[in-house]
């Protein structure tokens, strides 16, 4: 896979790199912001030699992926372990988003916005016969204009392939048919009795029933991303009055 990189053009220069603050923790490594070539970046480390060679995998998805919604790759750099640069998400992750700013900047525009830019994110990604298999807020990042992109590929599979292998999956945030370990019992028994997250607080209905719609127990009845990016865009439409 290393000679893979090289020989497409992936692999960057590392001396053209300038590296800056501690920005967060991976589960593998330190992510940093920096500079490459006068763009800012992103480097996240993995230092174990073992996960280095999962993530060529993760980035190897990576290279074939070019979408205004997902967070796009600049390369890789092999010294003291893996570099992974990608393009420098300033505002953090979504989660951390949400959590920090108040409800006047986390309006529901704000919000539908988010849901829409994840959305078209995601129907790329399906317009590729991928599965992203790891969709969660903490997986989502928010750029400098406050445009959210989706990261992590690193459960991302094929469709094809993606029907065994299930030890590492989210629980909360996978659907109860792709869950067959016996860990977290209780949400799964919960949610296959057909329990469903309330409405937060001021969700207009409309929102909620399409969330209600993509948590259907009957997998065919669940909207693809495609026609969720046009049912967001229909929501979307009536709040800005047009
Ligand atoms: P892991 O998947 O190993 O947990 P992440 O890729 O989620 O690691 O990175 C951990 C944290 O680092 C993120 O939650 C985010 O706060 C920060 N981070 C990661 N990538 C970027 C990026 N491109 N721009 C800005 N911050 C980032």
């Amino acid at each position: 896979a290393e000679l893979e990189l090289s020989k497409s053009g992936w692999l960057l220069d590392i001396t053209k790199l300038k590296l800056g603050e501690n920005i967060g923790e991976g589960e593998f490594g330190a992510v940093y912001e920096g500079e490459y070539l006068g763009q800012q970046v992103a480097v996240k480390t993995i230092k174990c030699d073992v996960t280095a060679q999962a993530f060529l995998q993760e980035t190897t998805v990576m290279t074939k992926l070019q979408h205004k919604n997902l967070v796009r790759l600049l390369g890789v750099m092999l010294h003291k372990g893996l570099h992974i640069v990608t393009e420098l998400m300033t505002k953090g992750n979504l989660v951390n988003f949400l959590r920090t700013r108040g409800r006047s900047v986390v309006n529901s525009a704000q919000l539908l916005h988010f849901a829409l830019d994840v959305c078209e994110g995601m129907e790329y990604l399906e317009s590729k016969k991928l599965i992203h298999r790891d969709l969660a807020a903490r997986n989502v990042l928010v750029s400098d204009d406050s445009v959210a992109k989706v990261s992590d590929f690193g459960l991302t599979k094929v469709v094809s392939k993606a029907k065994s292998d299930n030890a590492k999956l989210p629980v909360k945030w996978t659907a109860p048919e792709a869950l067959k370990k016996e860990s977290l019992k209780e949400v799964k028994e919960m949610v296959v009795g057909g329990y469903r997250m309330e409405a937060p607080e001021d969700c207009p209905p409309a929102l909620y029933s399409l969330m209600r719609l993509c948590w259907e127990q009957e997998p065919r009845r669940r909207p693809a991303f495609n026609k969720l990016r046009e049912k967001l865009e229909r929501e979307a439409g009536k709040h800005s009055g047009g």
